[in-house]
Parts: structure tokens; C-alpha cells; sequence
């Protein structure tokens, strides 16, 4: 099994297992990829950092791990509990033409999606060394115009799927909690084409819990772990993991990041591998399975998980049956 960890690479702190993206707090960046870094090179896992153009000048040089690209559009004040800041990327907005002011790329129109991505990769080429093949879009928003720019950009591989979820500012409502990656059709990113790139879903637990460090908050680390076991019982030729950079100057999401690294590292015929090193794997049908969530001993999210996926058999029932 492959398995690949992105890292959203941006400003910001760790308050109550909760990332606060200030960017007055570069230790987001800072101290967050070093110790990530150094995480990983005890497990001898490859790290895929999908960094904000604002960012880079507190990104370490010459890192052994890959480097890709991160977009947050827009420049507005964001208030969540206590906290306040300003999401949007400062590079972005002191050299691109934004016509609106939107924190979700789906929004901006294909002149204005281009500029912010050939823009982004060439000041990432500039500053960082290195040309970034991966993408990630801030809020997991894209559309069909950012998959042609990605194109037009040689960027190969998009890491923005969070499967079988919609919110307002983005929709991957058509793919399968378990997806494996694939290559989008021109008229709709969300069904299998043959578009010269990758679209590589974020691998999901049960009730669609991203798997990543910080979600261990919510759900538990048992349950992440859980997740793994279902894709890995059932030979999935891909896991993905991804996390925040300011998660990791957290010691408690440090240390939760560290257990999940050492059990997965315990398996055999595990291949870490950067995201550019992903190929599409041939057709295997991976099924949801609930078993190893039973022995992730939280009897509440069990019971509410088992629910949803009654659910959802219902509603994929329905669906096939036009009903
Ligand atoms: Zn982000």
C-alpha cells in the first residue's frame, strides 16, 4: 500500500486541538514543518508540502521532500470563538487581479484562476527551487476551470478531493467516501475522463472524518486508525493523509501524528511515496466496512456512523433505482 501525507503549509497556531491560521504567528510554518519534518524522517515517510506563496520566506531550503502548491484566494477578516484573522494569501493579493473578493477559487473566473496559479508556481520555482506538480485549493474549492489552469501549468496532481462531501464552497458530493485517484473529465471534475492529470482524494473514516492528525480531536486516534485498517484489510493500493503545518507545533497533535506514523510504519508492504510518484492504480472496488471501527472503542460516533451508513446504502439504493 502508498501511502502519501500532504501538509497544507500556511501561518498559525493550535488552540484546544483547533488550528487558528493568524498570520502573525509564523511558528505555523516555522517550527511546523521542521518538526513534521522531523517526524517523518524517523519513520522514513515522504512528506508532499502544499505551500502558501505567502509563506515562502519562512519555508526551510533544500528540504529532502516535495514541494506543491497551495491557493487561498481573496483578503478578508475571518472571526471563529476568540480568535480573528485574515485569510488569503498576501502575495496573491499584492500581484493578482481579483475582481472580487472570495475566499473560494471556484468563484474567480479562468483569466483570474490562471493568473493566481501561474503566479503562485512561479514565485514557489523563484524562491523554493523547486517546480510544484501538486496542488491543493484552500477550502477544497475548485471547479472545471481550475483543473484546465492546473493543466495548462504542467501541475499534475490535485489533492483537494474531500470525497463524498458538499458545503457551499465546494462539492465532491459524486465521488465515494473510498476513492482512489483518477483522471477528471473536461466537462465535470467530479466524473472519471481522460485529462492529462490526477485528482487524488484525501482518504476518509466513517461519517467522512478527514484522516489527519487534527481530526484525532473529534474522533479520536483510534478512530483514524480504524480508517486505516479498513483500506489496508482490503488491500487499497492508496492511503492519504493530510494535516495543517500549525498542527504540528501542537504537542498533543505532535504526539497523536507520531502514534498514527509508528502504527502504519509497523505494517507490512507500506510505501511511502511523495504525490508526484502516484500513478492511477488499475480498477479495484474498495467497499466501506464498519468491522475495525467496532474495536475503535467509541461506542457513540459507532452508533451514529452505523446509522449514516444505512443512510447512505439507502440512498445509493434510491439512487441506482431512480427512486
Ligand atoms: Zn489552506
Amino acid at each position: 500500500m502508498d501511502v502519501i501525507i500532504v501538509c497544507h503549509t500556511e501561518f498559525g497556531f493550535v488552540s484546544n486541538g483547533e488550528v487558528i491560521y493568524d498570520k502573525a504567528v509564523k511558528s505555523g510554518v516555522e517550527e511546523g514543518v521542521k518538526n513534521l519534518i522531523s517526524l517523518a524522517d524517523k519513520y522514513n515517510a515522504k512528506i508532499t508540502f502544499a505551500v502558501c506563496p505567502e509563506v515562502v520566506d519562512y519555508f526551510p531550503k533544500n528540504i529532502k521532500h516535495e514541494i506543491g502548491l497551495h491557493i487561498h484566494p481573496g483578503y478578508a477578516r475571518y472571526n471563529y470563538k476568540n480568535f480573528s484573522w485574515i485569510a488569503g494569501d498576501l502575495y496573491l493579493k499584492e500581484n493578482c487581479k481579483q475582481s472580487i473578493n472570495s475566499s473560494v477559487l471556484k468563484d474567480y473566473s479562468y483569466e483570474e484562476q490562471l493568473d493566481m496559479v501561474t503566479k503562485g508556481r512561479n514565485y514557489i520555482i523563484q524562491k523554493l527551487g523547486m517546480d510544484p506538480k501538486v496542488f491543493v485549493a484552500g477550502r477544497w474549492s475548485l471547479n472545471n476551470n481550475t483543473i484546465k489552469v492546473l493543466i495548462e501549468n504542467k501541475i499534475a496532481y490535485d489533492c483537494s478531493a474531500v470525497a463524498h462531501v458538499r458545503s457551499d464552497h465546494y462539492d465532491w458530493s459524486k465521488l465515494p467516501r473510498i476513492s482512489m485517484p483518477y483522471h477528471p473529465d473536461a466537462s465535470d471534475y467530479q466524473e472519471k475522463g481522460n485529462l492529462g492529470m490526477l485528482i487524488v482524494p484525501v482518504s476518509q473514516a466513517l461519517l467522512n472524518g478527514i484522516v489527519s492528525p487534527e481530526s484525532t480531536i473529534k474522533y479520536g486516534l483510534s478512530w483514524i486508525k480504524a480508517c486505516f485498517l479498513e483500506y489496508y484489510k482490503q488491500k487499497s493500493p492508496l492511503f492519504h493523509i493530510c494535516l495543517h503545518s500549525p498542527s504540528m507545533t501542537d504537542a498533543h497533535l505532535l504526539s497523536a501524528m507520531e502514534k498514527f506514523l509508528s502504527f502504519i510504519s509497523k505494517k507490512e508492504n507500506i510505501n511511502f511515496k511523495f504525490v508526484s510518484e502516484i500513478k492511477e492504480y488499475p480498477e479495484k472496488t474498495i467497499r466501506g466496512n464498519i468491522l475495525p471501527y467496532f474495536f475503535a472503542g467509541n461506542y457513540n460516533i459507532l452508533k451514529s456512523g452505523i446509522k449514516k451508513v444505512f443512510k447512505i446504502r439507502n440512498e445509493q439504493y434510491h439512487r441506482q433505482n431512480n427512486i
